[in-house]
């Protein structure tokens, strides 16, 4: 098994499976309770909440941590929608986010959109990113929030999250960056109130992500109960979970450099070895290395996933290769339908060896040929 679908999720890294074991074997003691064992939890919790914070690296704020970065997304948005309904709406109702983000945000803004909130969602230029032209000209009094997300999960596009987080806070509004894909991967660009995170993208247990927020710009809590997480999030956390992100977290800060020096070589064996006739999705400039998304004209990529089954490649995102809807991040590029149809993600990072990638884009390669053949 050749497995190169990096943004759907990572493999878990030995040394977080290391950390998690006791805290799933033997250490159950619940965190919020005042008992030694309860005592040694929380600590246990509130180092992994340092190590996310050193992660994220942005000063002045606080890590929440989360179920998922998905909910992380709807907290931050309906949150922060609902923050400004309790202070009486001071005439903000409106949210801006993008064509290419992922379907916890866009998803959640149609939502909001539905209760009453009004929603701007921005096209991308064919390269996938925004124009900020377009984007100054949406920016006003009304605006509440913006959300852009720093690297695309299914393109590997790179947006300016800093500019956008200066031009957001010139108009008064607070920015929320989904930094899932780029945690790990790439520096955070700094600039955002809110930042959503995810541990499985960085080698980390699935079941847990986390919401940093700057001080002054926590959303009003969406899940009500205990309080446990900083009195806006309630529910028991996981120790083994927080432990789990924590250690993920501290080895992606530690090899950020080394990683992402070994994801851009084997960017370059993958270009090499593919061959002719693919074409890249989206910027080659302004994007994340370790995510090749291609196309070729004759290729059926449905088929071609079903035809090698030893390989774990995708269609886009996680999402939309399971429901079969065609990628809306391929849509905004402005790519037609058929070849929305014949695009593959190769996504690689830390385990992914050259010899593995090289013989994995010879062999996708080789069965797009196979097809053009017989379809001939
Ligand atoms: N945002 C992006 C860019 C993602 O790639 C993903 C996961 O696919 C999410 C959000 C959701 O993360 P989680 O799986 O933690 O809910």
């Amino acid at each position: 098994m050749i497995y190169l679908d990096y943004q759907a999720t990572t493999p878990v890294a030995p040394e977080v499976a290391d950390a998690m074991r006791p805290w799933i074997q033997s250490h159950f003691a619940n965190p919020h309770s005042p008992s030694r064992w309860g005592r040694e939890a929380e600590a246990a919790v509130e180092v992994a909440r340092k190590r996310v914070e050193k992660a994220i690296g942005f000063r002045g704020g606080n890590v929440a941590f989360t179920g998922s970065a998905t909910e992380a997304l709807n907290w931050a948005l309906k949150g922060t929608a609902e923050k400004e309904r309790e202070r009486g709406n001071r005439g903000r109702k409106r949210i801006i986010t993008v064509a290419t983000e992922h379907a916890a945000v866009l998803d959640t803004c149609e939502w909001l959109a539905g209760q009453g909130m009004d929603l701007t969602v921005l096209p991308v230029e064919p390269d996938g990113r925004i124009d900020l032209d377009g984007l100054a000209r949406e920016l006003d009094e009304r605006v509440l929030l913006v959300a852009v997300m720093q690297v695309n999960n299914e393109i590997g596009v790179t947006q300016p999250i800093s500019e956008i987080a200066r031009m957001t806070h010139e108009a008064g509004a607070l920015m929320l960056c989904d930094a899932v894909q780029a945690l790990g991967h790439v520096e955070l660009c700094s600039g955002p109130d809110l930042v959503a995170v995810s541990a499985h993208k960085i080698h980390g247990p699935k079941g847990i992500g986390a919401l940093w927020m700057r001080k002054g710009a926590e959303p009003a809590p969406l899940i009500h109960g205990g309080g446990q997480e900083l009195g806006l999030r309630s529910g028991t956390v996981s120790p083994a979970l927080c432990v789990g992100f924590g250690t993920a977290a501290k080895l992606a800060d530690e090899r950020t450099t080394r990683d992402y020096d070994h994801v851009q070589e084997l960017w370059h064996a993958a270009q090499r070895a593919h061959g002719p006739g693919w074409t890249i999705n989206g910027s080659t400039t302004h994007r994340y290395p370790g995510n090749l998304n291609i196309r070729h004209e004759h290729v059926d990529a449905a088929r071609l996933i079903a035809d090698l089954r030893d390989i774990a490649f995708s269609l886009g995102s996680a999402c939309a290769s399971g429901s079969g809807r065609p990628s809306h991040v391929l849509q905004a590029l402005g790519l037609k339908y058929r070849q929305t149809r014949s695009s593959i993600r190769l996504g690689f990072g830390r385990y992914t060896t050259e010899e593995e990638l090289v013989e994995a884009c010879r062999r996708i390669a080789a069965a797009a040929h196979a097809q053009e053949t017989l379809d001939a």
